[in-house]
């Protein structure tokens, strides 16, 4: 009966898989639980992650809950009302984002002020919470962690194992790096949700030229060693982009200019 159950769990994993490979053993559920458990740790970690104060800097969120809610407007998500959709702000100059499965997103305070629109940050916003919407994080860990592994902790439903792993991650979460397919997926989702906005769709691009430009000139950038850009990136971008419509959006300078002065 066990192995009748196994099998069939195995089946249904490759069958939830969306057009790319790779197998997912986690439930959706499982996502939302591992979810939740990998930002409770993140909370409790203020050395490594310390978050900035949603009472002191209420205009910060602010602003990152309007593109988020923009996005998420899109239509284009199979799990707006599931995940949690909670975006903060870590208060470090580090280059980078990441997001959790279940949708949890956070931003280090160095990549935003490194952007110069709103375009930009709706760009890198909508890429992560494509990953965690395709499920790309509990992907990576079954490869991760093994496939035996895994299926032992999601048929035992062990929960100890589960947040062994929430914690361990959580202290090397913003490196859990992706496979080269589901970099492209996220920018391809990207550009989708930005062309159903008011946001120019191609904001992720300059973005990407920015950051090679500044690797160039000798600058640490932490969100290049998991996201790698290059020129056949950029290319997919703009196909995408031409597919979708050409559209042509906004940047919103003037209005990031002023979301970054309330930055600490
Ligand atoms: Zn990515």
């Amino acid at each position: 009966m066990k192995q009748i159950f196994i099998l069939s769990l195995v089946v249904l994993a490759f069958a939830g898989c969306r057009k790319e490979e790779g197998v997912n053993l986690f439930t959706v559920s499982q996502d939302i639980e591992f979810g939740e458990q990998m930002a409770a740790e993140i909370a409790k970690d203020t050395v490594e992650y310390p978050l900035l104060s949603e009472t002191k800097y209420p205009r910060v969120y602010a602003k990152l809950d309007s593109i988020r809610d923009v996005l998420l407007a899109s239509g284009l998500f199979e799990y707006k009302d599931r995940f949690s959709w909670d975006v903060k702000v870590i208060n470090k100059d580090v280059l980078n984002a990441f997001a959790t499965p279940g949708g949890h997103i956070y931003f280090y305070t160095g990549l935003l002020k490194f952007m110069d629109n709103e375009a930009e940050l709706a760009g890198i916003l909508g890429h992560e919470m494509a990953h965690a919407d395709l499920r790309h994080s509990t992907k990576q860990l079954t490869k991760a962690y093994g496939f035996s592994l895994m299926l032992s902790i999601v048929l035992g439903n062990d929960s100890a194992s589960l947040a062994g792993i929430a914690k361990n991650l959580a202290s090397g979460l913003a490196s859990l790096k992706f496979s080269r397919d589901d970099e492209y997926m996220a920018d391809e989702y990207s550009v989708k949700y930005l062309c159903k906005t008011s946001y120019d769709p191609k904001g992720i691009t300059v973005f990407f030229q920015k950051m090679i430009d500044a690797q160039n000139s000798g600058t640490t950038i932490t969100f290049l060693s998991t996201h790698p850009a290059d020129a056949d990136r950029i290319a997919n971008v703009e196909k995408v982009w031409k597919e979708n419509g050409s559209v042509i959006g906004n940047k919103y300078e003037s209005q990031y200019a002023a979301f970054k002065t309330k930055l600490p």
